[in-house]
């Protein structure tokens, strides 16, 4: 009848090796260094000024000085998950904001001031979004 006992005596196992399951390879999702050159618009842009195509390499810098590949990075700020690679992009997106505002005002430029304001604007709402990973 009672076979608790048994039970208990023969399942008796240590379970071990249930730790590093890290080990090895980097879990986490980390943005391009040029996290910025990257986004559509800009791409767009860079692609109408310099004639560049759109050629992704298979392992590209990270904002924390790795080399990974490409499908391990991501510009969205809502995957992004190296602390690095954040701080590193909202670094990035706020220098860009900077950098188009001082474009749109300068004489002779291809954006008008308003297109620069709404640019940074958003490089500025990004920027904000990599700061804060958990609000
Ligand atoms: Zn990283």
């Amino acid at each position: 009848m009672s076979r608790m006992a048994h039970v208990a005596d023969s399942s008796y196992a240590p379970r071990r090796g249930e730790g590093g399951q890290m080990a090895g390879d980097d879990p986490h999702i980390h943005v391009e260094s040029a996290v910025v050159r990257r986004s559509a618009a800009v791409r767009d842009l860079m692609a109408s000024a310099f004639g560049l195509a759109a050629d992704l390499p298979s392992l590209v810098r990270t904002g924390c000085g790795l080399r990974v590949p490409y499908a391990m990075t991501s510009p969205r700020p809502d995957s992004v998950t190296c602390l690095a690679c954040r701080e590193h992009a909202q670094a990035e997106h706020l220098r860009f904001a900077d950098e188009v505002e001082h474009l749109g005002r300068m004489p002779g430029s291809t954006i008008t001031s308003e297109q620069a304001k709404l640019a940074a604007d958003k490089h500025r709402e990004l920027a904000k979004r990599f700061s804060s990973a958990d609000d």
